[in-house]
């Protein structure tokens, strides 16, 4: 099986907590996906947030459906310095002792949030007959070649995760990691497991 796989960029965005969302938008709001974008998984909306941190602040953050356990704020290093954060690279949902003492502000009221603000962790998203095909285990660190014409790059520190019984792989990065390799929001690469 070939060992190619998707990339896909994501930019700063936001993950609520039904208690957050109550607060930012009304209780039990219904927010409105993105044109062309289906509601299931994990999908974006139209609905922004504003980040106020202290030395600067994102009026529109993008946010990312369903509701949480616990809000999670995801921003490049880039990002962080920007906004005068020390946030930590984290797998998604490893939250304490995560930057924080930042607002959120919505159309209906705001937060303050002690701590959920990360660096996402790049990871890839491996399906079953993916990871028995090339010998990947959950957890494992692999390698992602990606070759554009003037910044190609082999990342090193990929997370698989293994879910689903799909033949696929889908490599999460930031925008710093991205912009590293100058890859546009979507775009093909290779895994390597050894
Ligand atoms: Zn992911």
């Amino acid at each position: 099986m070939s060992n190619n796989c998707t990339i896909g960029i994501s930019a700063r965005h936001v993950h609520l907590s039904k208690e957050h969302a109550d607060i930012l938008f009304g209780k039990d709001y219904e927010f409105t996906p993105k044109p062309g974008v289906e509601p299931k998984g994990q999908w974006a909306v139209q609905e922004r947030v504003e980040l106020i941190a202290p030395k600067s602040s994102f009026p529109k953050m993008g946010i990312i459906c369903p509701t949480r356990d616990q809000t999670q704020v995801e921003i490049s290093k880039t990002d962080a310095f920007a906004l005068g954060l020390k946030a930590p690279i984290r797998m998604s949902g490893d939250l304490a002792g995560s930057a924080g003492d930042v607002i959120i502000r919505g159309p209906k009221g705001e937060i303050h949030l002690e701590e959920g603000v990360i660096v996402a962790k790049r990871h890839v998203h491996i399906g079953k007959k993916f990871a028995e095909a090339h010998g990947i285990s959950q957890g494992q660190v692999v390698k992602l070649k990606v070759e554009t014409d003037e910044r190609s790059l082999v990342f090193d520190d990929v997370i698989a995760r293994i879910g689903g019984d799909g033949d696929k792989a889908l490599v999460h990065l930031d925008t710093d990691e991205g912009n590293a390799a100058d890859l546009p929001m979507w775009s093909e690469g290779e895994i390597i497991a050894d």
